[in-house]
């Protein structure tokens, strides 16, 4: 099958074809994945791309799950995809895994993708990265990106996103949530989950401490106030709230062409990344000294490859 035409059709096996292409570390599939990738490229960015992370336990896989069907309860198409930092020790994908979300994997307008093993969070970020292209290729709207939230990932991750959602537990203490100053600042939305039963109380007083801290933050540099917000997945309470936050976030960013903005600056990011990592630290600074990373960046900016772009070097 032609692949990146099955995949602009929407064909689901052919972008799990085409994901495993990407992720392949063999070289001639890194040819083929690189080609693939740039047949897609025309044909990605329309989509809304959201971060998600918390740590262990917050409830990440069943608010996806929960987020997820009321998505496709509206016909939108979302891909879930996930980063997750640990699986190198634990020799293991626990993220993004269907088993962890059964009810959103059997949904036709779902796709969920573990994460990919790779030796650096960067790399296994640009594999996510590539693959973010390629899912909005195939018509998938909304990109849930699931990290685990130990505090190393999130700021890699925001360099894929353009909305970045913190779970967060009532109670636990920041502490034990490994919550970092560094990532609340870089939340668009915090929501307090397992606000049910017993908890709701805990959350809402949760909620409102965090409303404060987050008032002391400098302001957003894209001019967004982050929403603090509580939230029951299985009780499937706030969740509509919540993506009512992320469209209104995503018209603001539309309006003020921040969205646009943020995403060349992202991309320069990754090619500043990759060229460091291909072709070294010494080899980077010549050719930044030199201006000619300053050239790919303008032909960056025209929708090229960045991967065809630094074997043009
Ligand atoms: P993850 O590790 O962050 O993906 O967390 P999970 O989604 O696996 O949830 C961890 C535990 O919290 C599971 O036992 C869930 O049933 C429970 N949980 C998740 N969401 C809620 C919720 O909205 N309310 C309550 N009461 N429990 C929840």
């Amino acid at each position: 099958m032609n692949l990146s035409q099955e995949i602009l059709k929407g064909n689901i096996t052919a972008l799990g074809k085409g994901i495993t292409l990407i992720e392949s570390t063999l070289k001639e599939d890194q040819k083929k994945a690189q080609n693939l990738l740039s047949e897609c490229l025309p044909k990605s960015g329309n989509s809304i791309r959201i971060g998600i992370t918390g740590v262990p336990g917050v409830g990440k896989s069943t608010f996806i799950e929960t987020f997820g069907k009321l998505l496709t309860n509206i016909e939108k198409k979302v891909a879930v995809l996930a980063i997750d930092p640990t699986s190198e020790r634990t020799k293991g994908s626990i993220l993004g895994d269907k088993s962890r979300m059964p009810t959103l994997s059997a949904e036709k307008n779902a796709f969920i993708r573990p994460s990919p093993s790779s030796c650096t969070l960067g790399g296994v970020a640009n594999k996510t990265r590539e693959s973010i292209i390629l899912c909005e290729a195939a018509g998938f709207e909304i990109i849930l990106i699931e990290t685990v939230g130990v505090g190393q990932s999130e700021t890699t991750v925001n360099n894929l996103v353009d909305f970045f959602l913190l779970l967060m537990l009532a109670g636990a203490g920041d502490e034990l949530q490994g919550i970092k100053r560094g990532i609340m600042e870089i939340a668009d939305s915090l929501v307090i989950t397992k606000a049910d039963g017993d908890n709701i109380k805990n959350a809402k007083n949760a909620a409102a401490e965090y409303e404060r801290a987050l008032h002391l933050f400098p302001p957003m540099e894209n001019g967004w106030t982050p929403q603090v917000r509580t939230c029951s997945a299985l009780e499937n309470k706030g969740i509509t709230e919540i993506l009512e936050i992320i469209y209104q976030f995503n018209s603001q960013m539309l309006s003020n062409k921040w969205k646009t903005k943020n995403r060349a600056y992202q991309n320069s990011y990754w090619l500043h990344f990759k060229i460091k990592e291909e072709l070294g630290s010494k080899k980077y600074t010549s050719l930044l000294d030199s201006g000619k990373i300053k050239l790919l960046e303008k032909e960056l900016e025209k929708g090229k490859n960045i991967n065809q772009l630094i074997q043009s070097l």
